[in-house]
């Protein structure tokens, strides 16, 4: 049953090309003007399901529909959506204006009955007043918030942004995800965004799918997918994370190395004594001012190693007790000066026991 909510759903969508298996078995429901974002490593089948959705590629079997109509088969001009592509894919030859217009046109608008809405439209992406000049005139950010422009002409229920600011300079693509995240609360679109950027995801998507070999890994927040990674494969690929091998011991302690840890029981499975295990946890997951004598997660160690990065810095650690599973832990130039963490010094903290993330090895 498809909720009120829901305003599109995939059913069972597989992609073969040949023998190659592309994307299998793909559930997912998307709620109206929800953002959300495909994240997952090159060839993970991403940006095929996006084009399964534009009706660029024909999926081998499943459903779509689309504020409960069925689009499975229909062509992509049947369909009701704008999109965004990672280069720019402006007409050259065409101004501004016309380029904005163009969908407006092909759906039997005159240029001149089109006119205002491309006025707004370029108001609404910043270059209010650009629609006399050509593509080769703007830089690669502008053309992109025209490319924007031209997706969101004929209003459409959906937006599907195709890795939309892989092509642009660091700096400028902050801006511009920034501001297409802002412009799509305003309009309350259902957007969807293809990117492989995981930084990127975290900051603009309200659930994001995360994908690996043409399968859903993970469907969550931001949050979820960070905090609480469904498979060791998310855990990896979205944020830095520690990986200790270890064994089980029952009731939630394991030991690693020739430490015992014990993780809280609601950080995750427990499993049964002998099994092999791999605890992750990420490097801003510990304690280092108050560290109790009793606390089993009580670690010292000697800094290898420190990454400066600016505002915080990574440090990597020897665990004594851990042997050949240095673990890197983040500090904030605070503690790095209270801590004296430096490469050669010895530390003392605590593993928080409740962020620890327990998967089978
Ligand atoms: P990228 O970020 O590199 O584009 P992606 O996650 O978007 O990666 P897709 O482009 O969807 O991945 O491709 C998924 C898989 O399907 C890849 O292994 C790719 O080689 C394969 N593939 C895509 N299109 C075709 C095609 N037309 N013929 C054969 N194989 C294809």
């Amino acid at each position: 049953m498809t909720s009120d909510a829901t305003y599109l759903e995939l059913r069972g969508i597989q992609k073969r090309f040949g023998a190659f298996s592309a994307l299998d078995d793909i559930d997912l429901s998307i709620r109206r003007g929800e953002f959300v974002c495909f994240l997952g490593p090159s060839g993970c089948g991403k940006t095929t399901l996006l084009r399964i959705i534009a009706g660029l590629e024909t999926q081998t079997a499943g459903t779509i529909l689309q504020a409960g109509r069925d689009i499975s088969v229909l062509p992509p001009a049947a369909r009701d959506y704008g999109i965004m592509f990672q280069s720019y894919a402006l007409f050259p030859n065409l101004s501004v204006a016309d380029n904005v217009a163009y969908g407006l046109v092909n759906r039997s608008h005159s240029k001149a009955q089109a006119r205002p809405r491309v006025d707004e439209l370029l108001q609404l992406v910043g270059l209010p007043g650009s629609g006399g000049k050509y593509p080769a005139q703007l830089s690669g950010g502008q053309q992109q918030r025209i490319a924007l422009a031209r997706a969101l002409a004929t209003s459409p229920g959906l937006l599907l942004l195709d890795e939309p600011l892989s092509a642009l300079d660091a700096i400028v693509r902050v801006h511009l995800r920034n501001e297409i995240r802002a412009l799509q609360r305003k309009l309350g679109v259902t957007t969807i965004m293809v990117t492989h950027d995981q930084e990127e995801a975290l900051s603009v998507a309200d659930r994001i799918v995360v994908m690996n070999h043409g399968v859903i890994e993970q469907v969550g927040t931001p949050m979820q997918v960070y905090r609480e990674p469904a498979s060791p494969f998310v855990a990896d690929f979205v944020g830095k994370v520690n990986r200790l091998q270890a064994v089980a011991e029952g009731d939630h302690w394991f030991r690693c190395g020739d430490m015992r840890l014990q993780c809280s029981p609601g950080a995750g499975a427990d499993f049964r004594a002998g099994r092999e295990v791999a605890l992750y946890l990420r490097p801003e997951d510990r304690v280092v001012d108050g560290v109790r004598d009793d606390d089993p997660m009580r670690c010292t160690g000697t800094v290898r190693q420190v990454e400066f990065l600016g505002s915080n810095c990574l440090a990597e650690i020897d665990v004594h007790g851990i042997p050949g599973q240095p673990i890197q832990l983040q500090f904030s130039l605070n503690q790095m000066d209270e801590f004296d963490v430096r490469e050669g010094s010895s530390l003392r903290f605590a593993l928080r026991a409740d962020r620890l993330r327990v998967f089978p090895a």
